[in-house]
């Protein structure tokens, strides 16, 4: 296709299918029901030598792709985190694909860079991250604590391992909690210090980190001449969202010249509710802090916001400037590509501004605590049954909880017909629910932060769980 004429009859014929679809998305299996391979072997082995219609292909798209998707705006899903989305974070992302810029550097395109900065502001403002912070988006949280790892190890290698590399044995140790989410390990990995440098604290009966015994193992590693370089709280660990004591953890980095990043990916975005800021009560003696507007934030996949106190630290850290990076404009204005890892950037603050300009604060605010009243009333459906149990409070909105079946009391049991009521559960193609495990349980989570989920799905989500249970044989 090659025809002005054409593109605007399909972009109008698509405009027309995605406002259907989204309408119509409860008539699909929220969880895609297909089995493995089954997509790839409705696809040709190898790409087509002459051009194909789009109506060939569209046909295509609907038939062997569509099946083979999780819907993950549906109001039934309830797995993982949500990656939520909204009818104004799309209406941007057609006119980011539309200008197809890539916005690497400020001259490729100055507005990419100058919305950036401004969003960022208003973010960071929003949620009470201090004011002489800078912000900056990644592609994912993953990336952005890889970023903060990095960060940690010039800074307390004074930049010599950007150098020369690790050189000799590696003293630095990182800290986390045994809930923290995988990509801290990864980031560790990546980042050359090893995964044995990595030391898993345990947590409190509430899946939070334990502030002592973080304090004990530092000055334990001290003594023994390890080099604690950087801790890594979560503020919504990814299993419970426990919150880790962030004003505690943060006054022991202080103490012990450590770097303090804040993984609030999932979490952070309840920052925008006053009664929620208590939980970032500290961050002034962090040193970066990420959270994914593209979970709860109504905002597309990918945009994660990431914000460090010392920017020059930073660039100094991911800076590189070949002759045809080259600018005239210099320190003036901010150059993205050398603000973390990859060099192409798409243009990822329109659709955020689209969001927070269409919403408003106020409208923001107001599905949150919608998300998180509907929270507490399905809590209160597992709390009110005996044959459900609460595995540990909410903090915000996502329950844990398992069922448990009468006069068993063999946990592994237990844990194998919980296995077996959350596939039945997802089965019906009505809901999707995932799991997890705290000190040994196999728990079902019940995320409610889809975007356009309301009391009828969680009320239908409580009558299917409870009716799936009933149905069980053991
Ligand atoms: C989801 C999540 C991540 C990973 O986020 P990505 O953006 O997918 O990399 C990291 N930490 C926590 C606590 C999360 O919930």
């Amino acid at each position: 296709m090659n025809d002005p004429k054409e593109f605007r009859k399909f972009a109008h014929q698509f405009v027309d299918w995605m406002a259907d679809y989204l309408e119509n998305i409860e008539s699909y299996p929220v969880k895609s029901q297909v089995k493995p391979g089954e997509i790839f072997s409705k696809i040709p082995d190898f790409a087509p030598e002459k051009g194909e219609s789009m109506e060939s292909i569209f046909q295509d798209f609907q038939r062997i792709i569509l099946p083979g998707i999780t819907h993950w705006q549906s109001p039934g899903f309830h797995a993982y985190f949500p990656g939520n989305s909204s009818y104004p974070s799309l209406l941007a992302e057609m006119l980011t694909a539309t200008l197809g810029a890539q916005c690497m550097k400020w001259v490729t395109s100055p507005a990419a860079t100058e919305l950036e900065e401004k969003v960022m502001n208003w973010l960071k403002e929003l949620i009470g991250i201090p004011a002489g912070w800078d912000g900056v988006i990644q592609d994912t949280a993953s990336t952005a604590t890889l970023t903060a790892i990095l960060c940690a190890r010039e800074k307390y290698s004074n930049f010599s391992i950007n150098e020369k590399g690790f050189v000799g044995e590696n003293k630095y140790r990182i800290y986390c909690s045994t809930e923290t989410h995988s990509s801290i390990e990864k980031a560790v990995r990546i980042a050359g210090y090893g995964k044995n440098s990595l030391v898993k604290i345990k947590t409190d009966s509430n899946y939070a980190l334990d502030p002592l015994a973080l304090e004990a193992t530092i000055r334990n590693d001290i003594n023994i001449g390890l080099e604690p370089v950087c801790v890594v709280a979560t503020l919504g660990t990814t299993g419970s969202t426990a919150i880790d004591p962030l004003d505690k953890i943060a006054s022991i980095c202080e103490k012990n010249n450590i770097w303090l990043h804040v993984d609030a990916a999932y979490a952070g975005t309840a920052l925008f509710l006053p009664e929620y800021k208590w939980m970032i009560n500290g961050i002034n003696k962090a040193d970066s802090f990420v959270f994914n507007p593209h979970k709860w934030l109504f905002t597309n996949f990918d945009c994660s916001a990431y914000f460090v106190k010392d920017k020059e630290l930073l660039i100094r850290t991911f800076e590189i400037l070949p002759e045809y990076l080259k600018t005239s404009t210099g320190k003036k204005v901010n150059d993205y590509c050398d603000w973390g890892i990859q060099l192409g950037r798409r243009f990822r603050a329109l659709k955020l501004w689209f969001v927070l300009r269409n919403f408003g604060v106020e409208g923001i605010q107001n599905k949150l605590r919608f998300h998180i009243s509907l929270s507490k009333e399905f809590r209160n459906f597992i709390d009110n049954d005996k044959e459900f149990e609460l595995i540990t409070e909410p903090s915000v909105n996502v329950v844990c909880f398992h069922f448990i079946p009468p006069e068993i009391s063999d946990i592994e049991k237990i844990n194998l017909i919980n296995e077996t009521l959350l596939e039945e559960i997802n089965k019906s193609g009505e809901v999707f629910l995932s799991h997890t495990k705290l000190n040994g349980v196999y728990t079902i989570r019940m995320v409610i932060g889809q975007t356009n989920v309301e009391r009828k799905h969680i009320v239908n989500a409580w009558e299917l769980i409870k009716k799936s249970s009933l149905l069980l044989k053991f």
